[in-house]
């Protein structure tokens, strides 16, 4: 018995060393309860509005992805016209484009190429939208191709999480938002409580259409939104924690060489794509809406002239 004592003890030691040496993050997020119906408003809608693209694979947005798999990754915004405000989810390239990829990593720089087709502001403005009219713009992250189109909104509240309006203010990958100014960055905070497998919450109208959760990672304050609109539908508009819809299908962490220059926290990324990945097996019909994927973009209802 003495000598099967330690062996235990060992046994159990090495165990624990293993599960220490483990990434935290292996084990599957756990499937949360499904959140209360949301009450969206009738009128209420979600519109995507792309102002740009740049081309490249899937090999470089997730894990798995294959390098002859072309991928077109859009840059725009999502606008939720709800009766009570309208919030524009990031807001894609500016007239100024050119200038503003200057500020963008080295790497990319020499192996992406975006291109502008029309401001997002522009096309609002046709559709009888005035950028005046916004109640907001609230960013997803504050990387230099979702506030490039900022440019366009300079009386407009920009709504951050603390620790972005902190990485905006400091941060290397954050040179555009610095450089076009973050005077009209206003920092809210989740006051609501768990919401599919998030701690803290944001429902930003009272009424379960549009809320915000945490997901720290890609940015120390990213942020993802989930939108039910009156039609049945409902969406959650990711950022950049994935770039294409794979990353939380799947779910896969973006490859080594894209974490590295994207992601401000890798593990923490991946943390939040398994439990985007778990909240989407708890609401049937979730459709992921990372920022960049044009494919999901092309399913999403146009912006309409009003
Ligand atoms: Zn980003």
């Amino acid at each position: 018995m003495p000598k099967i004592i330690p062996s235990l003890a060992a046994l159990a030691l090495a165990a624990s060393l293993a599960a220490c040496a483990a990434p935290p993050s292996q084990a599957a997020a756990p499937v949360p309860p499904a959140p209360p119906a949301p009450h969206p408003p009738a009128g209420m809608t979600l519109s995507a509005i792309a102002s740009g693209s740049t081309r490249s694979t899937a090999a470089m947005a997730f894990e798995g992805g294959g390098r002859d798999d072309r991928r077109t990754f859009v840059a725009g915004a999502i606008l939720v016209d709800h009766p009570k405000g309208k919030l524009l989810f990031d807001a894609g390239y500016g007239r100024d484009l050119a200038t503003h990829f200057k500020t963008a990593p080295a790497i990319m720089q020499a192996t992406i190429k975006p291109v502008l087709t029309t401001p997002v502001a522009q096309q609002l403005a046709a559709a009888g939208v005035p950028v005046s009219s916004l109640k907001a713009v609230v960013l997803t992250h504050a990387h230099w191709d979702h506030v490039s189109g900022l440019q366009h909104f300079s009386g407009t509240p920009v709504w951050v999480t603390k620790a972005e309006l902190d990485f905006a203010d400091h941060a290397d990958g954050a040179k555009l938002a610095r450089q076009l100014g973050t005077g009209n960055y206003k920092v809210y905070d989740f006051p609501d409580g768990p919401y599919l497998g998030f701690d803290h919450s944001w429902d930003i109208f009272d009424d379960g259409s549009v809320v915000l959760v945490p997901t720290p990672g890609h940015t120390p304050g990213s942020i993802a939104a989930f939108v039910n609109t009156p039609d049945g539908k409902r969406y959650v508009l990711v950022g950049d924690t994935a770039w294409q819809a794979e990353g939380v299908t799947l779910p896969a962490p973006k490859p080594a060489l894209s974490r590295m220059l994207v992601d401000a926290d890798g593990p923490g990324t991946w943390t939040m794509l398994q439990r985007l990945h778990a909240a989407a097996q708890a609401v049937p019909g979730l459709v992921v809406v990372p920022a960049h994927d044009a494919r999901v973009w092309s399913t999403l209802p146009p912006l309409q002239a009003r």
